[in-house]
């Protein structure tokens, strides 16, 4: 048996329903995820200072014997839970302070387990009373009991005494939780975990053993050895993503379209000329990029690169006419399913004069339409085809696929896209073109590190005669009264709420519960549309429909409306918690208005107090360019988080920071040159997805 095959269950303080909630929460299953779920930062607690050295404001570490233990309240609901500790320096009084549940004691853990005589390790941070020296407490370990008897072993403690590492929370899973498991897993399984990397290329690349490394990402000795421990899984992770690129690179390069276009342009130019406007100069630079790269003989693999509101889609529908015309299939993938059926409905609406049929698959449909849909696109009835991941189902058969479209393409993994690639059937021919489309634009430098297999095409320019949006900070009362305002006007306002958590049901409750609140109070003279992730397809639908012909005058949602909602008559977005969101969210929300001819407005509500969070604003208000965006994004976030946090996408690197460690993606590269070039055999142990192995390997 390897990790993967062992439970978390059966660890120390998981059992079934914390099993069951780690699995929900954050896909841990197995050992292997729980060993794989790295800290996000170290705390060195391995010296606690003096009591008598400590100062107000401090983030301190200190260790003392209980001397005495209080209990006071603080009006009705505040509970405060005081003990006295002392070292050889001098006193402090360590503070825990807790709200008063009637459900159960609050201070029932702590009044146990903090009691007079003991030898505890308190974190937190020290209080300005000038009375009496205090210290708000984070953390605590108990080191002993009375008497001396020690209860955990000082080797064993998890969160002092040594290096201690914080994870990424979610709701409910503490730190101590985690150390507690993670160290009784690495007791119990470290030795089973196997290394895979050939010893000969851990030495060329000076790099940690596997064992060493999960050890010491979690509980290193030094700081030393936790960068040690870094390299290696940074190295593990770059390594993967650079084999999965180089193995498709160089497949590639010996690909030839086994199909030919012709451009008769019998559907584009009654298209063009369908338009209720002009194509920019941009688009028609990158149209011809497009068209030169399908006629040519070499399959077509395009990144489209343009800011929210450049025009994409009439450029990628472009592409699917020229393959219409020519008597092809083509496709239309969106991350999600409200991104494609904003897609289906404005392609029906651009093509309804056009003798061209579109199809529609995603996963939540009546299984009539879904088998009526198959067999349209199975027997070539269908044209052009738009749906979700929902394609890629294995029932799925294309009678000529030759192009496949892919918006927000980086919320796709390389996987998807062989998956796809392998439906372009017998008649087009394998080797089916890419146009893949993002709205985050990528520096250069990384875009080759990672696009390294794609040309780039982008859109620079927006569509004349759009106003800027104007980007402000308001308060609450101030936006709510801006918002009545412009409703006033005959205008419509987004607000949105932030998923509170990950929890799908807390980020729900937020925007109902607010929606209640103002359909109440603010705006009770207003009608308020509600829009969440977990509503219906047609639910959603039609309060998007209901909204774009005014029966709303403000929408209340989640991010949902993130993807592609196009509606023109919406001027104000209000963002509340702004400081929640990274960048690239709040420009794509902010780019949900300024679609009309109307001056519109982001309003952003916040409570920024980190300074990222303040960052993030600053930006936000003084530009609207997304290139400036995405480069301040990427210096502030790193790249995993760049792209989202729960997209499954192909860059979503876990302790990979793709702008730190450049250098080693640039040796991770190498290897993967080397590898696939001279080694293909290792491919197999090497890379983690055991689907990318079935889909491709055989093939190699
Ligand atoms: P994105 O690049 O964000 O996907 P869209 O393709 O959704 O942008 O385009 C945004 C809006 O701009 C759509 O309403 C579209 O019809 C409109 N549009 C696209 N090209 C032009 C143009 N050349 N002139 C005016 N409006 C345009
Ligand atoms: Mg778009």
């Amino acid at each position: 048996m390897s990790i993967e095959n062992y439970s978390v269950q059966y660890i120390k303080g998981v059992g079934e329903k914390i099993a069951e909630k780690l699995h929900r929460a954050l896909s841990i299953k197995s050992v292997k995820d729980l060993l794989y779920y790295f800290p996000r930062e170290w705390d060195d607690r391995t010296n606690p200072i003096k009591i008598s050295g400590i100062n107000p404001g401090e983030k301190v570490t200190v260790r003392g014997r209980v001397e005495n233990v209080s209990t006071k309240w603080m009006g009705k609901n505040i509970v405060v839970f005081r003990g006295k500790i002392k070292d050889s320096s001098g006193t402090v009084i360590a503070v825990w302070i807790r709200r008063h549940t009637r459900s159960y004691d609050v201070l029932g853990t702590l009044s146990k387990e903090i009691t007079v005589g003991k030898d505890i390790f308190v974190t937190g941070i020290v209080g300005n009373d000038l009375w009496e020296k205090n210290v708000t407490v984070q953390e605590y370990e108990v080191v002993s009991s009375p008497f001396g008897v020690t209860t955990t072993d000082e080797k064993n403690l998890v969160s002092f005494n040594r290096i201690v590492p914080i994870y990424p929370l979610t709701e409910k899973f503490t730190n101590k939780f985690f150390r507690i498991a993670i160290n009784s897993t690495l007791n119990k399984y470290l030795n089973e975990i196997t290394e895979k990397f050939p010893e000969k290329y851990l030495k060329k690349y000076n790099l940690a053993g596997i064992k060493y490394a999960i050890q010491n990402i979690h509980f290193p000795g030094t700081f030393t050895n936790r960068d040690n421990a870094r390299r290696r899984l940074a190295f593990d992770e770059f390594l993967d993503f650079q084999l999965k690129l180089e193995f498709l690179k160089q497949k590639r390069k010996k690909e030839k379209k086994e199909f030919k276009y012709t451009l008769t342009k019998k559907l584009l130019t009654p298209f063009k000329k369908s338009l209720p406007f002009e194509f920019t100069a941009a688009q028609k630079n990158v149209i011809n990029e497009i068209f030169d790269d399908m006629l040519s003989q070499k399959p077509m693999n395009r990144l489209l690169q343009g800011d929210v509101g450049s025009g994409k889609t009439v450029v990628a529908l472009s592409s699917m006419l020229l393959a219409a015309e020519s008597g092809f299939q083509s496709v239309l993938l969106a991350p999600t399913e409200i991104l494609a059926e904003q897609h289906l409905v404005t392609v029906k609406k651009l093509l309804k004069n056009l003798p061209v049929n579109i199809e529609y698959i995603v996963g939540k449909m009546p299984k009539k339409r879904k088998t009526e849909a198959k067999n349209k696109i199975a027997n070539g009835d269908a044209n052009i085809i738009i749906g979700t991941h929902a394609l890629l189902e294995e029932d799925i058969k294309f009678k000529n696929l030759s192009l496949i479209v892919i918006d927000e393409q980086h919320r796709f993994g390389v996987e998807q896209r062989l998956k796809m690639r392998k439906k372009s059937s017998p008649e087009a021919g394998r080797n089916a073109d890419f146009l893949l489309m993002s709205a985050t634009p990528i520096p250069r430098t990384l875009g080759l590190t990672l696009y390294g297999d794609l040309e780039i095409s982008t859109i620079k320019e927006l569509p004349s005669g759009r106003i800027p949006i104007k980007t402000l900070e308001m308060s609450d009362r101030n936006a709510y009264s801006f918002v009545r305002e412009k409703i006033g006007q005959g205008e419509q306002a987004f607000i949105v709420y932030p998923l509170v958590d990950e929890s799908e049901k807390l980020q729900l409750k937020s925007a109902i519960k607010e929606a209640e609140n103002l359909r109440k109070t603010e705006f009770w003279d207003f009608s308020v549309g509600l829009i969440y992730g977990r509503m219906k397809p047609e639910e959603k639908d039609k309060v998007m429909l209901d909204f774009k012909q005014k029966k709303y005058q403000i929408l209340i949602s989640t991010t949902v409306i993130e993807s592609g909602i196009d509606i023109s008559n919406a001027t104000v977005m209000v963002i509340e918690h702004a400081e929640r969101y990274g960048l690239s969210t709040l420009h794509q929300l902010r780019g949900r208005v300024g679609r009309g001819n109307k001056q519109s407005f982001c309003i952003l509500l916040s409570n920024a107090k980190t300074y990222d969070s303040k960052k993030r604003l600053e930006v936000m208000l003084k530009t609207t360019d997304g290139f400036k965006i995405a480069e301040e994004d990427l210096k502030l976030r790193g790249y995993g988080e760049f792209f989202g946090t729960q997209q499954s996408g192909d860059v979503e690197f876990k302790i990979g920071n793709i702008v730190t460690d450049f250098a080693i993606i640039q040796e991770a590269k190498q290897l993967a040159i080397e590898i696939i070039q001279n080694e293909p055999s290792l491919l197999g142990c090497l890379i983690k997805n055991q689907n990318l192995q079935k889909l491709n390997l055989a093939e190699a």
